[in-house]
């Protein structure tokens, strides 16, 4: 018997009822009942549904298409290890034992704390934590040697200094990152809050294959709110010829750089020569305002992949985002336009979401 019976998600601190509603709308669509607790700024959701064993195939399921809220999900066993603070060690070994009668010998341990003002503080604990526990994990047979491709990880999530929950998660079934917070080695050269961000929404929502021919010299993109250059910068950098469009100033650095034009225009207004690979959006408007433009460059086939942001407002974040999306798709099937739209609160996005749009199937493409 699968000892895991909750789902247990980390997610943004303030966006617990979003993640909560996400995560019931997502399990009740799949058939499956239970109840959730997600304290508020705890930066966690767990969820018990009301049958038991469901839990390790509603992982698989909940990572396809992944939850927009989620940085990352686990299956997690039933109460907590209580951790005296005399011997952390023998309790979270008892615990991983019955976990790898099931799932294990594991690949890895992965030990985290919710992203609250309280778990950050625990990341000092985690790390003293992890050297010990992973020593008598690999004694006894339960951690073996890893391709780092496929596999389960045995995971803890402490709560408190003396309280902690042990669970699984499964390697491969979505790029994650521990705890869902990502390490990324670009944008050296322009480390800015944007440019990270754009970064992190290109490991997370392309493959790399379509990294590699989607963001290359030849293909062409339009940043709409682009001052002060943090993507434009980074597209250029790939080899892409980038129409920059604000009203604002570029950083002095991009003056003059032959494969960047900047339009001084409204963002709204815009409307390409030529169509291009790329449509980038980072101004700051209401979503349905956004939603629209997007749908526009679509139907009128200005580009092919349309990577945005959706500033959420402070009340109904979840359900705005759910009528943004069926608006956009909504439009595109009428039309005829086959497309697939995916949604992702990144690490670096704080009260919004960043979507990314590909035709699939599109209309014939001209100019505006
Ligand atoms: N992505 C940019 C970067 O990497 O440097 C940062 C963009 S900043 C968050 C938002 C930008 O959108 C601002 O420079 C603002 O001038 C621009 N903006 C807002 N509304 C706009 C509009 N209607 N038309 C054009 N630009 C707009």
């Amino acid at each position: 018997m699968d000892p895991c019976t909750r789902l247990f998600v980390y997610c943004r601190p303030g966006f617990e009822k979003e993640t909560r509603s996400e995560m019931d709308a997502r399990a009740a669509r799949m058939g499956v009942a239970g109840s959730s607790e997600a304290p508020e700024r705890s930066g966690w959701v767990l969820f018990a549904p009301a049958m038991p064993g469901v839990s390790r195939s509603l992982l698989s399921k909940l990572h396809n298409p992944p939850l927009v809220f989620a940085r990352h999900l686990l299956a997690v066993d039933a109460g907590g290890a209580s951790l005296p603070p005399g011997d952390r060690i023998a309790p979270l070994l008892m615990r991983i034992e019955r976990l790898a009668k099931t799932h294990g010998p594991f690949v890895a341990l992965w030990i985290g704390a919710p992203d609250s003002e309280e778990g950050r503080a625990l990341a000092p604990l985690g790390r003293a934590l992890h050297g010990r526990l992973e020593a008598g994990m690999r004694e006894r047979g339960w951690l073996m040697e890893l391709n780092g491709k496929e596999g389960v990880r045995a995971e803890v999530v402490l709560l408190s200094g003396t309280e902690a929950l042990t669970g699984i998660s499964v390697v491969g079934e979505a790029l994650s990152w521990p705890m869902g917070i990502p390490r990324l080695r670009r944008p050296a050269s322009s480390p800015s809050r944007a440019a990270l961000k754009l970064e992190e929404a290109l490991v997370l929502l392309l493959t790399p294959q379509e990294r590699a021919s989607w963001l290359c010299a030849g293909r062409t993109a339009v940043d709409l709110g682009a001052a002060p250059g943090g993507w434009s910068r980074m597209l250029l950098a790939d080899g892409v010829t980038v129409t920059a469009v604000d009203r604002a100033d570029l950083a002095p650095e991009l003056r003059g750089v032959t494969q960047l034009r900047h339009v001084r225009e409204d963002g709204f207004r815009y409307r390409p020569v030529k169509p291009v690979d790329w449509l980038f959006c980072d101004m700051v408007e209401q979503p349905r305002r956004i939603v629209e433009l997007i749908a526009n460059w679509a139907l009128s086939g200005w580009c092919r992949m349309a990577l945005f942001n959706l500033k959420l407002p402070m009340k109904k974040r979840f359900e705005e985002l759910e009528i943004c999306r069926e608006r956009l798709t909504g439009v595109l099937r009428a039309a005829g336009i086959g497309s697939r739209l995916e949604f992702r609160q990144l690490y670096h996005d704080r009260e919004e979401v960043t979507g990314l749009l590909r035709v699939l199937k599109g209309p014939r493409r001209r100019g505006g």
